[in-house]
């Protein structure tokens, strides 16, 4: 299938995760219990007990509600402040892998089309990273329907592209949400992983951007 286009997950694909931890460790220590609460209504989400209907954003703050014990009103205004917003300014000069933006401008000049498609609101992370005006498509939850490894945030994203999914390839750094939802889309999954003991047998993965890069390139121009 010709490759005409390529998503990618943002966290812990374009950046390594342990550096937004350790930038925001004062922030995530001081709500810890809205994040515990906040990842077990993802937990919940996921498992499907909670995802039959497209309403997602009320249904996410309608579980947080109940996972905190409090209002509906109240969980959307800490989940807005705190956890949508409130940790964006930690992202500001932010290091990405090395030969991200290289890479992703490679990318583009050989004629493919780019997106970015997160479980949380994109907001201006992309211009912290430096990497604004890169992407022609930048989908982020809830806009994007449903949380991965549900399928439908994939074909979201290659509508918006104006892509059919099988012409599509998507790459993020989590076996179970990134490349198995990619591929349940009728997408090429691909594990980004940047240390090689989390090579995955039978999976196609790259452990470096200008890896991943030239291997494309390889491809699309022959
Ligand atoms: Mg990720």
């Amino acid at each position: 299938m010709e490759l005409k286009a390529i998503g990618f997950d943002i966290d812990g694909t374009l950046y390594p995760e342990y550096r937004i931890r350790w930038r925001a460790l004062s922030y995530f220590l001081r709500h810890i219990r809205l994040l515990v609460a906040f990842a077990r209504t993802r937990k919940r989400m996921r498992s499907g007990q909670v995802s039959e209907t497209y309403d997602v954003d009320g249904i996410e703050i309608a579980v947080l509600a109940k996972e905190l014990g409090c209002g509906i009103e109240k969980a959307r205004k800490l989940r807005d402040r705190l956890i949508y917003r409130g940790w964006e300014k930690y992202f500001q000069g932010m290091k990405l892998y090395p030969g991200v933006s290289s890479s992703l401008r490679k990318l583009k000049n050989a004629g493919l089309k780019l997106a970015v498609l997160s479980d949380f609101p994109v907001g201006r992370k992309l211009e912290y990273l430096g990497l604004e005006g890169i992407f022609d498509v930048v989908l982020g939850f809830p806009e994007s329907g449903q949380l991965k490894p549900h399928r439908e945030p994939f074909v979201r994203m290659a509508n918006r592209l104006n892509v059919d999914p099988c012409n599509m390839m998507y790459v993020g750094n989590k076996l179970a949400y990134d490349v198995w939802g990619s591929e349940n889309a009728g997408m090429r999954g691909v594990l980004f992983a940047s240390s090689r003991h989390r090579v995955s047998l039978g999976v196609t993965t790259y452990t470096s951007f200008p890896q991943l890069t030239e291997s494309i390139l390889l491809e699309v121009t022959k």
